[in-house]
């Protein structure tokens, strides 16, 4: 209809332009000589040069019309080349991913390096072939393609934490660092790049950028969710920063950021155990001594006394610490907590007859822990009574090779022989508590409902 409609009006406009011509050329009958090159010239009327000069203007027109119109046609089918192409390689893309879901890694990386070869401005597809190369565990192939994508795309973000990430997983922790790095040039508040390069700082055990950073971070989340929990990530990172000092010598720094830190984290034990550290290794015992004092009337916690009953013993000096917890245990005779390590503290110093009432205490009190029986067990041999049933515990005794209560992490379970400020097995801090705190706690809430009940001998 349309080709119908626009012959009809090349038909009317031929039509009018002849009729134009006839009517100029019956008007203008002069005769001129008109000369179009050097020395050569036509004689014709006025009318014809006017309609040579229309039908001329009209050629060129014509011809640069169809010069534009070729090369229209020649890009147009170029785009549609192009266009061909890239959906190609977005299909072949999507059909690695599926693959690499699957776990069926040659296809995958045969439809993803075909992806590539008809496209290889995208990258997600070098993502994809190192995440493929990174199960396999060939880091380098993976951080290669990332680095391809890199040069790509350069603001991409997601292939620069990728790379951050397998350069980490590789063993080049300061390579990953560096790349991160440069994620915080380009943007300082960058939560995520933070948070990697801070865990990267405390696997390197570079306490001073680790905690350089956490304080960057929470001073970014003070007004979210994540506030408290990387206020406690930075209070343990100060105290990881004053112990790295104490181990340099730099006592003075180490001290400051200590008393801080008992100052703003009253409840922070480490940061009380280890000033007394720092202050004993000064040869201030006496500040170390009322440090801990202070600390246990505060807390009640018998980590402070346990440092308290190595410091006198190591100084030759159990009658001090006796006494500590002779007064410990009248202030509160219902700690069975107490009781249970002024037990064991009476074994060590061999006053057999006061361990056992004291463990005797516990053990009426409903507790039934592994560490009470080997306690009793013990007491029960060094008075060489009670052979039969001392007789098994002496076993479990000899596999432990030692009378000692262990410590276990409130958050990942796993014990410990030693009290320590971190967890060695999930980095928490402070988390290490008495094993069987929570029997311990339960008894003693409800044995205080009961009448004491003292057992002197059995
Ligand atoms: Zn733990």
């Amino acid at each position: 209809m349309a080709f119908l409609l626009r012959r009809f009006w090349t038909i009317v406009g031929l039509l009018l332009a002849g009729a134009a011509f006839w009517n100029l050329h019956t008007l203008n009958t002069t005769i001129v000589e008109f000369t179009y090159w050097r020395g050569r010239s036509i004689t014709t009327s006025v009318a014809n040069v006017v309609a040579a000069a229309f039908v001329i203007g009209i050629l060129v027109a014509l011809v640069i019309g169809f010069f534009r119109e070729a090369r229209r046609a020649l890009r147009h089918l170029r785009e549609a080349r192009r266009t061909k192409r890239i959906q190609a390689a977005r299909d072949l893309y999507h059909e690695g991913l599926h693959f690499l879901l699957l776990g069926n890694h040659d296809k995958a990386r045969r439809a993803l390096q075909g992806s590539l070869e008809k496209d290889p401005s995208k990258p997600n597809v070098y993502m994809r072939l190192a995440d493929l190369a990174a199960q396999e565990e060939d880091f380098g192939t993976a951080i290669q393609m990332l680095q391809r994508a890199r040069l790509v795309d350069e603001r991409n973000l997601e292939t620069r934490f990728k790379l951050a990430h397998y350069l980490k997983a590789s063993g080049d922790a300061r390579g990953a660092a560096a790349v991160l790095e440069q994620i915080l040039e380009m943007d300082a508040t960058n939560r995520s790049a933070l948070r990697e390069v801070r865990e990267i700082h405390v696997m390197l055990g570079d306490w001073e950028r680790a905690h350089r950073v956490q304080r960057e971070l929470v001073r970014l989340s003070q007004h979210d969710r994540s506030a408290a929990t990387q206020q406690a990530m930075l209070v343990g990172l100060k105290y990881e920063l004053a112990r790295s000092l104490m181990d340099r010598g730099e006592e003075e720094r180490a001290e400051k950021l200590l008393r801080e830190l008992v100052k703003a984290e009253p409840r922070f034990r480490p940061a009380h155990v280890a000033l007394g550290d720092l202050l004993r290794s000064q040869g201030d015992s006496e500040g170390a001594v009322e440090m801990w004092q202070g600390a246990f009337r505060a807390s009640g916690d018998v980590v402070f006394l346990s440092r308290l009953e190595e410091m006198y013993l190591a100084e030759a000096d159990p009658e001090k610490i006796l006494s500590l917890y002779r007064q410990a245990v009248a202030a509160a005779p219902d700690d069975l907590r107490l009781r249970l390590l002024y037990g064991k503290l009476c074994l060590r110093l061999e006053m057999v007859e006061e361990a056992l009432d004291s463990l005797r205490h516990v053990e009426a009190a409903g507790v039934d822990t592994h560490d009470l029986h080997i306690l009793l067990a013990e007491a029960h041999r060094r008075r060489e009574r009670f052979e039969e049933s001392v007789e098994a515990f002496k076993r479990a005794l000899r596999l432990r090779g030692r009378v000692d209560i262990p410590y276990v992490c409130e958050r990942c379970l796993a014990e410990s022989v030693a009290w320590a400020a971190r967890c060695p097995s999930c980095g928490a801090w402070d988390t290490l508590q008495i094993r069987g705190r929570a029997d311990l706690d339960q008894a003693r809430q409800s044995s205080s409902h009961l009448p004491a009940r003292v057992y002197h001998d059995v």
